[in-house]
């Protein structure tokens, strides 16, 4: 029934997120931490349930815009919170871009941008990657309306430099660069500490992968006052309270929490190292992933794989998109998961013929 419809309703097409289903699978299709939130957290939320719920919560995040302060090294008035990142980045949409002067992307991206580039009427400047996924910075540079990437770059996993992030912004002076580090956590750099020196700098976090806590919905942005007064003003004629008082105290102390959250990216980091060995062995060429996911692609097709996997009980993530339609997505799970996964495929490649020394 579209003639009930707005234009941009009726022709918007929304981003797709990934299958969560109620079943016993193992999930590596969404990027979600296989570990449990820090204990700290959990009992955060009960210690918040009594006082707090009969109140309006802080509109600013309270205790957890000061913990993002507080293990980034930043002053709380350089931190905007939010429900989730995907929110954050809606936000920043609307509070830094024009529907004059087009956006730069790159073409292989997090696909959720085009549609907030639609959403906010934003034309988006395309910028291919290069053959091998990695970034051409250059390209990157004098943007007529600003500039968002994901760092690392989402699928591919594949991240650039801190000094290539500050080229990119030094390069766009007057525009806003919006670095998305929902994945910087599993071994990349982040850029946060840029945000002192350059104030078209806005770094955006999700507690989603790197806290596992994608349920809860927890982002955050650090950059300059000019920026996060930008993001207040949207969220201020949104929604003034886009973060519930359970979700302060538990995002907050997962942030302080940084002894178990380091343990947890050791052993995710290991657990890549030994997926990727095992792809290799199985003829799959993987791109080199500082993310908590690996991209990968094999003489037999994505697709096929996807489908297999699927009746196998596991599930990962396919794009049906320009240059990358032959490739899967696959989160990094637990040890065991991850074995049960190389087997799986080990079964599947053999299945299908193809012979595996
Ligand atoms: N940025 C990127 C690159 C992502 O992959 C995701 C997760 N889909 C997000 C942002 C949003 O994460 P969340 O809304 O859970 O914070």
């Amino acid at each position: 029934m579209d003639k009930y419809l707005s234009d941009l309703a009726r022709s918007i097409v929304p981003y797709t997120a990934g299958e969560q289903p109620k079943n016993n699978v193992i999930k590596l299709n969404t990027n979600e931490n296989p570990y449990p939130p820090s204990q700290h957290a959990i009992a955060a939320a009960a210690n918040a349930i009594k006082p707090a719920l009969r109140r309006y919560p802080k509109t600013d995040g309270g205790d957890f815009r000061d913990a993002a302060a507080l293990v980034n090294k930043v002053d709380a008035k350089n931190v905007f919170c939010s429900n989730g990142s995907d929110e954050l980045l809606a936000f920043c949409f609307a509070a830094f871009f024009d529907p004059d002067k087009p956006v730069k992307i790159f073409d292989v991206t997090y696909s959720f941008y085009p549609v907030w580039a639609k959403f906010f009427n934003i034309p988006l400047d395309i910028i291919p990657l290069n053959s091998d996924f990695s970034v051409p910075v250059k390209e990157m540079y004098m943007s007529k309306g600003g500039v968002v990437f994901p760092n690392p770059n989402a699928p591919t996993g594949m991240a650039i430099s801190l000094n290539e992030v500050e080229k990119i912004v030094a390069n766009n002076e007057g525009k806003v660069v919006i670095v998305d580090e929902a994945y910087v956590a599993f071994g990349c750099e982040t850029a946060v500490p840029l945000t002192k020196k350059y104030d078209n700098l806005l770094v955006v976090r999700t507690l989603s992968k790197s806290h596992s806590l994608a349920g809860l919905r927890a982002g955050y942005a650090i950059g300059s006052e000019y920026l996060i007064n930008g993001l207040t003003r949207i969220r201020d004629s949104f929604n003034s309270y886009p973060t519930d008082a359970i979700s302060q105290e538990m995002a907050a102390a997962a942030l302080k929490d940084e002894t178990y959250a380091n343990m947890v990216y050791q052993n995710i980091l290991e657990t890549r190292k030994e997926t990727i060995l095992a792809l290799k062995k199985l003829k799959f060429n993987v791109l080199p992933s500082l993310a908590n996911f690996v991209f990968i692609s094999h003489e037999i097709p994505a697709k096929t794989l996807l489908n297999e996997l699927k009746k196998a009980g596991i599930l990962v993530r396919y794009f049906n998109l320009p240059r990358i339609d032959n490739y899967l997505r696959v989160t990094i799970g637990t040890g065991a998961e991850m074995i049960a996964f190389i087997s799986k495929l080990e079964k599947i490649l053999s299945s299908l013929g193809y012979v595996v020394d």
